[in-house]
């Protein structure tokens, strides 16, 4: 090491030593750090590389995405499969668990790999994008079958397909008379905002609605950069929702959950889910009790704009889905309201 200060990354930093060269870790954990991230991927952007603070040791960005000794605890409860995909993928690609819509996965690459995510065993592994033959496999699975309403694109990040092949998977899913919804999930807005040029917004100007949920954890994440890709994104008529995951030491704070919520809602993304933190290999430091989340949703309710509230979202290991866990305001002694008191409710002639 030399006592020059580091210099700011432009590239992505996909090492332990890349990361150390950038001042983000220290250099004495390198060797240990790339026993991590031979089992797990791992990518940050020099967007959020410049965001983080290594003299912070609770940094929350730096904990979602700089890879932790902790990953390599297994606990009994982790799974490989936390949510069950396997059992509903009827072909490479998808998902298909309810009637009504699918889960398409043409790309296995993302922007930069969350320490605590749920397909953490299968992104950024070799195999980058779906062949030709099983894309077109996937594609015929989601034509023969009409009740399939609704195709979400996710990964992986789907924004990560160069604009040219997004634009002809979104023309042949446009070109499916039964399928009148595409939803893409992204982290690109957040840690790549520059990928949202010109060409990938022609490529996202599609016949059918298409709606982008974008994972956002921290109102830190919404930097200039990312705040002008969503102005983009929004300008080109595109409806945003905002995805997050509930994750201990980034977000399990009643000041830190309204503060990324209210901060999503300015820049017109509506927060549609909190995530639950699933049951994925190595991230049992990220995990906090159901009760604890409760608590903090109650606090958001109390506290801001119906705008700001997403649904607290479980998906039921195994693969039974997604299920809303509350918190619950009606029980047998009545409603409770916004600020902790309970009425009396039904009247006894409703119930
Ligand atoms: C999460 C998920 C969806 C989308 O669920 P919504 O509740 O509509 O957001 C669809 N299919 C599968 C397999 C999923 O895991
Ligand atoms: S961007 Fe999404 S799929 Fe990719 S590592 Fe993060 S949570 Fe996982």
């Amino acid at each position: 090491m030399t006592d020059r200060p580091p210099v700011p990354p432009r590239r992505t930093l996909r090492s332990p030593a890349a990361l150390a060269g950038a001042g983000l870790i220290r250099p004495e954990t390198v060797e240990s750090l790339a026993a991590v991230a031979e089992r797990f991927s791992v990518a940050v952007t020099p967007l959020l590389a410049d965001l983080m603070d290594p003299a912070d040791p609770n940094d929350p960005i730096a904990r979602q995405f700089l890879p932790d000794l902790r990953e390599l605890e297994a606990t009994p409860e982790d799974h490989p499969d936390p949510i069950g995909d396997q059992r509903f993928s009827p072909v490479k690609g998808i998902v298909h668990r309810y009637p009504d819509r699918v889960l398409f996965t043409p790309i296995l690459h993302c922007p930069v790999y969350c320490r605590f995510c749920f397909r953490r065993e299968k992104v950024g592994g070799g195999e980058a994008v779906l062949g030709e033959a099983d894309l077109r496999a996937a594609l015929d699975y989601i034509r023969a079958h009409d009740a399939v309403w609704e195709v979400v694109i996710t990964g992986g990040d789907p924004l990560m397909l160069p604009p040219a092949r997004l634009a002809a998977l979104l023309a042949a899913l446009d070109a499916i008379p039964h399928v009148a919804v595409i939803r893409l999930h992204s982290r690109v807005p957040i840690s790549d905002p520059a990928r949202i040029d010109d060409a990938l917004l022609a490529a996202l100007d599609t016949g059918k609605a298409l709606w982008l949920a974008v994972h956002c954890n921290h109102a830190r994440e919404l930097t200039a950069a990312a705040e002008a890709g969503l102005r983009r994104l929004s300008r080109a008529g595109i409806p945003l929702l905002g995805q997050t995951v509930l994750l201990r030491g980034v977000n399990d704070d009643a000041a830190s959950l309204e503060a990324v919520m209210r901060a999503l809602v300015r820049n017109r993304v509506k927060p549609y889910y909190l995530h639950h933190p699933d049951l994925a290999p190595g991230t049992g430091h990220f995990r906090l009790p159901i009760a604890a989340g409760q608590a903090l949703m109650r606090h958001l309710r109390g506290r801001a704009s119906g705008l700001c509230q997403p649904s607290y979202i479980l998906d039921i290991p195994g693969g039974h889905g997604k299920s809303p866990i509350g918190p619950a305001y009606l029980s047998e002694a009545g409603i409770e309201d916004w600020q902790g008191q309970i009425h009396p409710y039904p009247p006894p002639q409703l119930r």
